[in-house]
């Protein structure tokens, strides 16, 4: 059986304490790959290299970061089929998904931070005849970067590229649950001669191989994608060592749709904003809300069009949905659709399992899922399930789909269908959310800042913003008169 290993110092390494974690492939729910159960040993040797590598790799200059940044890119794009395959079948995503957006999201993201840092200015301002203040961006030291398990390299790749671009060294832990495109980068550093212990990778579990590194006091800095709950967790051992962090948490997003939308775009793309990835994308729109002008319309048409997406075989070109990620999150999102029996809604399509023949009997498959009659208050509606379930609630005017949509103590992504400009203008402007989409939904450009308010984190990444958080502003000022 295939055993993942550690990356550190530039060394893929069996854990010290060699123990092992199984992982599972959702499609079949068999066990078919080790990951380490790296404890506190591992995570501070990968510390200590990180630490001993930070002078050398900050001193590079920018174009020579970013010359390794774009070998890492083309290594990524050399073994795009190899990773996809790895993506579908950890994570249980179809394998055209993977192949079509995450392996080349991962690429582009190495090789946007490669020109990102190329082009990256501070600022100077002259204060008045004879005085200048001007800005350095220093990197920082060993960043911690930990991911979730339903974008595995894209989220992991969005953290560690900006974080090398502008001089940290990484310690980075991806999700226990899908680690093995993180592994076969870590292959791919090896394969380019990546100066040792610049990044290194280490696996295991939240509570111990993650809570042992945003707990290390030899860490500068942290950049965590996952649960709110987690993020909390985080921000109580991070905070009071007066740590830079970034936090991007979780979402319960409102996808707003007037009467006067055009409706087969808006039809097509709420199909793929409620359950592309199994509806397990942070930025899934998850309570559809519609104006009551077109509420019958939209039900009817929405319900028969998500009566016919397949739920199949990852590896299958027709799948529309793939497996759910682990056994643990397919009984949560099975338990939800329960909870909204019990708080009075109706199940008007899919709000069951699906079993699959042969070798996929046992995986983990559930229907896409759409849910009426609920309450803007109850659990359903306030809670992230994060998977392929979504309720519709109609509104009757501006007013209140703007209550329905900042109902929930998140804010993350809103999508807004309208033709009426102003309308959409307005509400993007209230709507409690970091990324507004009007008329579309997931149109990413990665200059943009990228991440949610309230309960939906702290900071933003992208762009200038990830390059900023990843340095650490020092301002100068001279007089020369
Ligand atoms: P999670 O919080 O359980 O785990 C995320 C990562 O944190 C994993 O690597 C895990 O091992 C690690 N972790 C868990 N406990 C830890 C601890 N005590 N200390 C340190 N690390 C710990 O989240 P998940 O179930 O993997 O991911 C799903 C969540 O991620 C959803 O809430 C989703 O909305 C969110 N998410 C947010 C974004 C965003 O950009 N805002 C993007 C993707 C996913």
């Amino acid at each position: 059986m295939k055993k993942i290993l550690n990356y550190i110092n530039g060394k893929l390494l069996e854990p010290v304490a060699n123990k092992y974690l199984d992982n599972f492939n959702p499609a079949t729910g068999k066990v078919y790959s080790l990951i380490p159960n790296s404890d506190e040993q591992d995570v501070e040797q990968a510390i200590a290299a990180a630490r001993s590598a930070f002078e050398g790799w900050a001193s590079l200059r920018n174009t020579e970061r970013a010359e390794w940044l774009e070998k890492i890119s083309e290594g990524i794009e050399r073994r795009t089929a190899e990773l996809a395959l790895a993506e579908s079948i950890d994570n249980g995503k179809p394998l055209w998904l993977a192949t079509s957006v995450d392996i080349p999201r991962a690429r582009d993201n190495f090789k946007f931070y490669s020109t990102a840092i190329r082009h990256y200015a501070s600022e100077s301002h002259q204060t008045a005849e004879g005085v200048i203040n001007y800005t350095l961006r220093k990197p920082i030291g060993v960043a911690a970067c930990i991911s979730p398990w339903n974008l595995p390299l894209y989220l992991f790749s969005w953290k560690i590229a900006p974080a090398l671009a502008a001089g940290n060294t990484v310690v980075a832990k991806p999700s226990e649950v899908t680690p093995m495109t993180a592994y076969l980068l870590s292959e791919i550093c090896v394969e380019i001669g990546l100066p040792a212990g610049v990044l290194n990778i280490v696996h295991g579990l939240g509570h111990s191989t993650g809570n042992a590194l945003i707990s290390s006091d030899n860490i500068d800095l942290v950049s965590f994608t996952g649960g709110t709950a987690t993020g909390a967790h985080i921000a109580k051992i991070v905070a009071p060592k007066f740590k830079k962090m970034s936090l991007e948490l979780g979402g319960k997003n409102p996808n707003i749709i007037f009467n006067d939308c055009d409706f087969e775009a808006m039809l097509n793309t709420t199909l793929n904003s409620s359950f592309a990835n199994q509806g397990q994308i942070c930025l899934c729109g998850s309570r559809i809300l519609v104006e009551r002008g077109i509420y019958q319309k939209f039900k009817d048409a929405f319900v028969a069009k998500v009566e016919n997406m397949k739920v199949g075989d990852p590896m299958s070109d027709d799948s529309r949905l793939g497996a759910i990620v682990s056994k643990i999150h397919y009984d949560k999102i099975l338990s939800y659709i329960d909870l909204a029996k019990e708080e009075g809604g109706t199940i008007l399509v899919g709000g069951n399992s699906v079993q699959l023949d042969g070798e996929h009997k046992d995986g983990w498959y559930i229907a896409p899922t759409v849910i009426e009659g609920l309450d803007r208050q109850c659990r359903v509606n306030q809670e992230e399930i994060f998977g392929p379930v979504v309720t519709i609630q109609p509104f009757d005017t501006e007013e209140e789909a703007l209550a329905l949509a900042n109902s929930t103590g998140y804010g993350l992504a809103c999508t807004i269908w309208t033709n009426d400009l102003k309308k959409a203008h307005r509400l993007g402007d209230k709507v409690d959310s970091g990324i507004i989409w009007i008329n579309c939904w997931l149109l990413r450009d990665l200059r943009t800042p990228f991440g949610g308010m309230k309960n939906s984190g702290v900071g933003r990444e992208g762009g200038w913003e990830a390059l900023h958080f990843f340095t650490e502003p020092k301002n100068i000022c001279i007089k020369y008169t």
